[in-house]
């Protein structure tokens, strides 16, 4: 997966962790009994435990991704998973938390970046198939979405309560036939609504 990655450490003394609106865009979210919505969606963000860059009262790992396709997808997807958030831990996303996002925004994301690309009904039918042969997929299949060429992603299992258990995986089309490129990851939604995207 391409990654442009921009990082900017900060001391920031005195700063509070949570106080700190310059490190994401605008995140339009609504606010109903409690829990804060996608604006865009109309369905309440998830949480699961994932990896985040340092975010402590004195030092913050600032990440972002500064290719042209960002600028463009983040604008049509404000509350995808941010740069500075991952499923898993990399060199930059070391510490260990909650993550929080909405995932209809994030599907939206990765397929603009990927530059919209459309799969064949042949493809979706292949990738289906192939899905479905793994017990370990959470079902059913929530979106299957062209990514960058020649790569798809498939989600499946559920997402609207806490409890709920999401699988993703990565696909590749090698000389016209699908194959498994990421192996699949699978979340336990730990919260719904929060509101610290
Ligand atoms: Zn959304």
């Amino acid at each position: 997966m391409r990654a442009f990655l921009g990082i900017l450490a900060l001391l920031l003394a005195g700063c509070a962790a949570n106080q700190r609106p310059w490190l994401h865009p605008y995140r339009p979210t609504t606010t109903e009994g409690g829990f804060t919505y996608c604006a865009k969606h109309h369905i309440p963000t998830i949480s699961v435990i994932g990896y985040h860059s340092v975010r402590t009262h004195d030092r913050i790992v600032f990440v972002h991704d500064y290719s042209p396709e960002c600028e463009k997808c983040w604008q049509d997807s404000p509350n995808r998973l941010a740069d500075d958030a991952k499923f898993h831990r990399t060199k930059i996303h070391s510490v260990r938390g909650r993550i929080t996002f909405c995932p209809l925004c994030d599907a939206d994301y990765w397929h603009c970046y990927g530059g919209n690309r459309s799969l064949s009904d042949e493809d979706v039918q292949q990738i289906t198939s192939l899905v479905m042969q793994y017990p370990q997929f959470h079902k059913p299949i929530l979106r299957i979405f062209a990514v960058y060429s020649p790569c798809a992603v498939v989600i499946g299992g559920h997402q609207e309560h806490v409890g709920d258990v999401f699988s993703d995986i990565g696909l590749e089309k090698r000389r016209g036939r699908w194959i498994v490129a990421y192996p699949i990851s699978s979340h336990r939604i730990i919260a719904i609504g929060r509101d610290n995207l």
